[in-house]
């Protein structure tokens, strides 16, 4: 075939990682990128050797890289525990890489499920991709909490700026002792979260909505409520009146009735504790980890892509002791195609948004002409599936693609 390689005027911050998922990473690039795209990668291998081997400074280069050059991808991750170090003699437990680059970046993770016929999410009004935006910063996750014994007084204490205290009771507690615990965020990540939220509703042109519980929480809640409607008032108004999108706030208890009888097609953003439940609800409703991606946004509007799920470690062992896999590479596809499409926004070039959409296309195809991975081929209601190994489903998302080319 004589295909004119795409080029890439600016680097794609490439973010290497562990196992299966690593595997999949060299596939794709081998089989569905580099033939056909002039690859200009700025590459970080993330995986865990690496990690060790630099004291970690990898993971904090490549996401100031993807802070410099705007838009990165990245592949799973281990995140050590004890049995890591054992299994790859660490010299430190590293912590999350995920972690410390959502750190750097400021950013908000944006988790969005694939849809494809034959796949029938649990809420079967679900037609459209339902988007979750989650708040990593604060509340109970930075928490202080105690065990009080009866008979003690709880209280809040805040010191201001000049020394002087102010001193709330919180409860006397008397016959009966109990549980205690503060917690506490900063408007400075409020106002960032609300920035990311709104500026991934317009790149992706769906309506935003944010959900607390003001009504109970009349200055914690109410207080995200209040940044958000002020940055959206003063930043985004216009903007989303001229792309016809829509905000608004509604109660925690509105927002999960009307999630449930929605047909998706929109972002929901929510607190911390809200989002790290809801996102696994929504997830599990759709179907499979393997088709959820996850983008991070900084509010400069950096991004960095990759899927939702982990190594996928019990497949890498299959793998290592030379047994086929059917593994499902679409959220880790998709994390490339979604990076190269914003790459190619950014710098102008339509002919590689333009070949990320095809090769999306020619994924969804494939799984909805009956060819897919164990996971998904235990979950489809189409009438004739082949379920294929990872590379032979590879190999058949390259057949759709060059069909397209
Ligand atoms: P996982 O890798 O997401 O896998 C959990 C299970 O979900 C798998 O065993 C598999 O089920 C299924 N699954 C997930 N992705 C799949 C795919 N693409 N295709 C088919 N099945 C898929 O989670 P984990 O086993 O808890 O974690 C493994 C490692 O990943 C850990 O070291 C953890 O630290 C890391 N992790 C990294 C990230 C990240 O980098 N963002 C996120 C989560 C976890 P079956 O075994 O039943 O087939
Ligand atoms: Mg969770």
């Amino acid at each position: 075939m004589s295909f004119e390689k795409i080029p890439m005027s600016t680097p794609l911050v490439e973010m290497d990682g562990d196992e299966m998922t690593r595997v999949i990473w060299a596939l794709i690039k081998d089989m569905l990128l580099s033939p056909y795209i002039d690859l200009n990668l700025e590459y970080y291998d993330l995986g865990l050797p690496h990690r060790d081997e630099t004291g970690d400074q990898v993971t904090v280069d490549s996401a100031n890289a993807a802070k410099k050059y705007g838009v990165a991808v990245k592949c799973a991750t281990i995140t050590p525990n004890a049995q890591r170090m054992d299994e790859y003699k660490l010299h430190e437990m590293w912590k999350s890489p995920n972690g410390t680059i959502r750190a750097i970046m400021d950013g908000t993770v944006f988790r969005a499920p694939i849809l494809v016929k034959g796949i029938t999410p649990y809420i079967p009004g679900w037609k459209k991709p339902i988007t979750i935006a989650r708040h990593a910063f604060g509340d109970i996750y930075k928490n202080t909490e105690t065990i009080v014994p009866a008979g003690s007084k709880a209280e809040i204490v805040v010191t201001l700026p000049d020394g002087t205290q102010q001193r709330q009771t919180v409860h006397q507690f008397k016959e009966s002792g109990g549980v205690f615990q503060g917690q506490f965020n900063v408007d400075a990540s409020i106002e960032s979260f609300a920035r990311s939220c709104f500026n991934f509703a317009l790149d992706t042109k769906q309506d935003i909505w944010f959900s607390a519980k003001d009504t109970i929480s009349k200055k914690y809640d109410h207080r995200f409520k209040d940044i958000f409607q002020e940055i959206f008032d003063n930043e985004y108004a216009k903007k989303f009146a001229q792309a016809g999108i829509e905000y608004f706030y509604t109660l925690i208890d509105d927002a999960v009735a009307r999630v449930v009888r929605s047909e998706g097609g929109f972002i929901w953003a929510c607190k911390n504790y809200d989002g790290d439940v809801m996102s696994d609800m929504v997830a599990t409703a759709f179907g499979s980890l393997g088709m959820m991606t996850s983008v991070l946004v900084a509010p400069d509007g950096a991004c960095e892509y990759e899927a939702a799920h982990g190594t996928v470690t019990r497949h890498y062992y299959k793998h290592l002791k030379g047994e086929e896999t059917s593994t499902n590479s679409i959220a880790t596809l998709f994390a490339w195609t979604g990076a190269l499409r914003k790459r190619g926004q950014l710098d102008g070039n339509d002919r590689l948004a333009g070949f990320a959409d095809k090769l999306e296309s020619a994924a969804v195809e494939t799984i909805e002409a009956g060819i897919m991975t164990g996971d998904l081929a235990a979950m489809s209601t189409l009438p004739d599936i082949r379920k294929v190994n990872t590379q032979d489903f590879l190999l058949a998302i390259k057949e759709r693609l060059e069909a397209k080319l």
